[in-house]
């Protein structure tokens, strides 16, 4: 999740990713990882408002996010414990870590420099037309975050301003996930998953 700017990671219109923080490693549903996120949050918030000792409170705090989870699609790649919704109304995800949920930048207490230093290849001021584009037509989180790191989805659904575009997007993303989902648990292999 990158620091300095904002152009993909939170670009406004209800539009949000954490890709790179593991928001779609489960093997789950939608609706699944909703409400995974909506418990994270509610946990996380009730954990601020209680403590007094923020550093003491977020090891334990990690350790209850960890277990807060679901299974990965990918058990060796990232699946960060604290990504959530970062906000009382269930839109946007992002980092609880992140200053905009504590105002001060707590990741490297639990993550090393590693996620505070990440940046990703649509997150420059190169894509930043591209990327408004996408918030606007997508805004939400689920398929906003997959489509933008598809470049031939990205290009269709900022090429064809047709209604029906947004969710031929929306339909491609979802099967380029369901194969990675069925990949991992063996249904089809990963040449055959394209
Ligand atoms: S994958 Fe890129 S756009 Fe998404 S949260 Fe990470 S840095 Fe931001
Ligand atoms: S600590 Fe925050 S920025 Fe770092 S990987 Fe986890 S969710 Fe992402």
């Amino acid at each position: 999740m990158y620091t300095s700017c904002n152009y993909a990671c939170q670009p406004g219109f209800n539009a949000s990713c954490a890709l790179c923080c593991g928001s779609h490693n489960y093997k789950a549903s939608f609706h699944d990882i909703d409400a995974l996120f909506k418990e994270r949050f509610k946990f996380f918030s009730n954990m601020l408002a209680k403590s007094n000792d923020i550093v003491s409170a977020l090891k334990a705090c990690y350790q209850e996010l960890s277990h807060m989870t679901l299974p990965a699609i990918h058990p060796d790649a990232t699946q960060c414990p604290f990504v959530a919704y970062t906000d009382s109304s269930h839109t946007i995800i992002g980092c609880l870590l992140y200053p905009y949920c504590t105002n001060f930048d707590y990741r490297s207490l639990f993550m090393g420099a590693i996620c505070k230093t990440f940046s990703c290849s649509v997150n420059t001021a190169h894509y930043a037309d591209r990327i408004q584009t996408a918030a606007k037509r997508c805004g939400d989180w689920y398929y906003y975050s997959l489509i933008i790191h598809d470049m031939d989805l990205l290009d269709l659904l900022c090429n064809s301003p047709a209604e029906h575009t947004i969710e031929e997007c929306k339909q491609k993303a979802a099967t380029m996930l369901q194969n990675q989902k069925a990949c991992s648990t063996g249904i089809i292999t990963k040449d055959t998953a394209k």
